[in-house]
């Protein structure tokens, strides 16, 4: 009977968690999500996309490809606290929920991963980049649809721009 217990809570765990980093998938992020709103927890949503990653898998391979995505992921995990809840979402976006009553909170934790990342050589692939938009709720809207929407663009806003870089929804909260 305790053995099938643990058994359960391991299989919900899995059901929870991206194999190739161990961050939560997109089923454990909704459930994180809803969790915040509910207890009425102030957090920002940070999401993360790794910049021309398919032109990474052209030239070093699938594999290679997966090694430089649990790299980010680790790079993640040590630029952010214990408390913030670290999502594989997509291929390679990530988004991370923190737990701030600040905007600048977060944006300052996401600039200095943003500059570790990008003065780091990863094994054969060299420097790899990202881009980041981050919003906030309940700052940027009480609605989530509209604080995922904003980190969304904003991210779109940071590829545009030129990728490298971290644009906040600071701005837009204040409009
Ligand atoms: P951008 O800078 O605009 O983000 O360009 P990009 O090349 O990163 O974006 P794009 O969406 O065109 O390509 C994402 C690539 O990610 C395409 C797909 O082959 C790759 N991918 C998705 N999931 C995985 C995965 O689990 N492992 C590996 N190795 N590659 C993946
Ligand atoms: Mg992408
Ligand atoms: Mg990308």
């Amino acid at each position: 009977m305790q053995q099938s217990h643990q058994e359960i809570e391991e299989l919900k765990q899995d059901t929870l968690t991206d194999p190739l980093t161990g961050f939560y998938n997109r089923r454990g992020f909704e459930l994180f999500l809803n969790d915040l709103i509910s207890n009425k927890t102030y957090f920002a949503v940070v999401v993360l996309d790794i910049d021309y990653f398919k032109k990474i898998n052209d030239r070093h391979g699938h594999d290679m490809g997966d090694v430089v995505l649990t790299k980010v992921a680790g790079f993640i995990r040590e630029s952010f606290r214990e408390q913030d809840i670290c999502c594989r979402v997509g291929g390679e976006e990530f988004i991370i929920l923190a737990p701030v009553k600040e905007i600048s909170h977060a944006t300052k934790i996401a600039e200095r991963l943003r500059h570790k990342l990008a003065s780091t050589y990863l094994l054969e692939v060299g420097i790899v980049t990202a881009s980041l938009g981050i919003a906030h709720w309940p700052l940027t809207s009480s609605d989530i649809k509209e604080v995922l929407k904003q980190a969304d663009t904003n991210l779109y806003q940071a590829k545009h721009l030129g990728r490298n870089r971290v644009v906040t929804g600071e701005k837009s909260a204040q409009l």
